[in-house]
């Protein structure tokens, strides 16, 4: 299970028969000036890195695309560039089927580790092991060795760039939750005001009144 092709860069490794170690960049190859890399992960990588548990959950339509550009300043690695990928989705507030268009930047900036090791376990296992870490806003770390894996890093950003409650449209109406009615389709007569909106209070106010 190869879930990568169309390798443009002589500095990224084979694919990993396993499927997963995919995305490595030879330190070595890189220079002041910019390096461009593209990468196409196919619906096999998703499933790897467990993007698709369900049916429900969000599905990769086609592939997802990296493009990414890395430099060496000095000590300093550069790296910069953009997710990009469609899925089929349930909005969250009418769970209509729709195509969600994903494109997530992103720009990491490495130094070398030398001898320094991160204090947590996980991160000192993820720099011996795929010679990076990051800190936990994603944007810069360490690197060591000649070889560094972006994979995690590149599964992470996916995974953090999908929204919480995707939606159909920013403003979806969603269902009426008395009836059940798509309120971007129809209209129902059920209560309009929301109890757990602040003018719902405001209203009971006004009718009290005599409004
Ligand atoms: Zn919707
Ligand atoms: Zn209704």
């Amino acid at each position: 299970m190869a879930g990568l092709r169309g390798l443009c860069y002589p500095g990224i490794k084979d694919p990993d028969p396993k499927g997963f170690s995919l995305m490595k960049l030879l330190v070595e190859r890189l220079s002041t000036t910019p390096t461009a890399l593209a990468f196409d992960a196919d619906a096999s990588w998703w499933e790897a890195v467990g993007g698709d548990r369900d049916a429900a959950e969000p599905q990769l339509q086609g592939e997802v695309h990296f493009t990414l550009s890395a430099q060496k300043l000095a000590e300093e690695l550069y790296i910069e560039g953009e997710a990009r990928a469609e899925f089929e989705c349930t909005c969250s507030r009418c769970l209509v089927r729709y195509r969600h268009a994903l494109r997530e930047p992103f720009r990491i900036v490495l130094e070398p580790a030398a001898e320094r090791v991160p204090s947590e376990a996980e991160g000192a296992d993820a720099l011996a092991r795929y010679g990076l870490w990051l800190g936990d806003e994603l944007d810069a770390g360490w690197f060591r060795g000649t070889e560094i894996d972006l994979t995690g890093f590149l599964q992470e950003v996916m995974v953090l760039a999908f929204p919480v409650q995707p939606l159909c449209r920013a403003d979806c109406r969603g269902l009426c939750p008395q009836c059940g009615t798509d309120r971007n389709t129809q209209s129902c007569d059920c209560e309009q005001v929301r109890s757990d909106s602040p003018f719902a209070v405001l209203r009971g106010v006004v009718t009290e009144r005599g409004d």
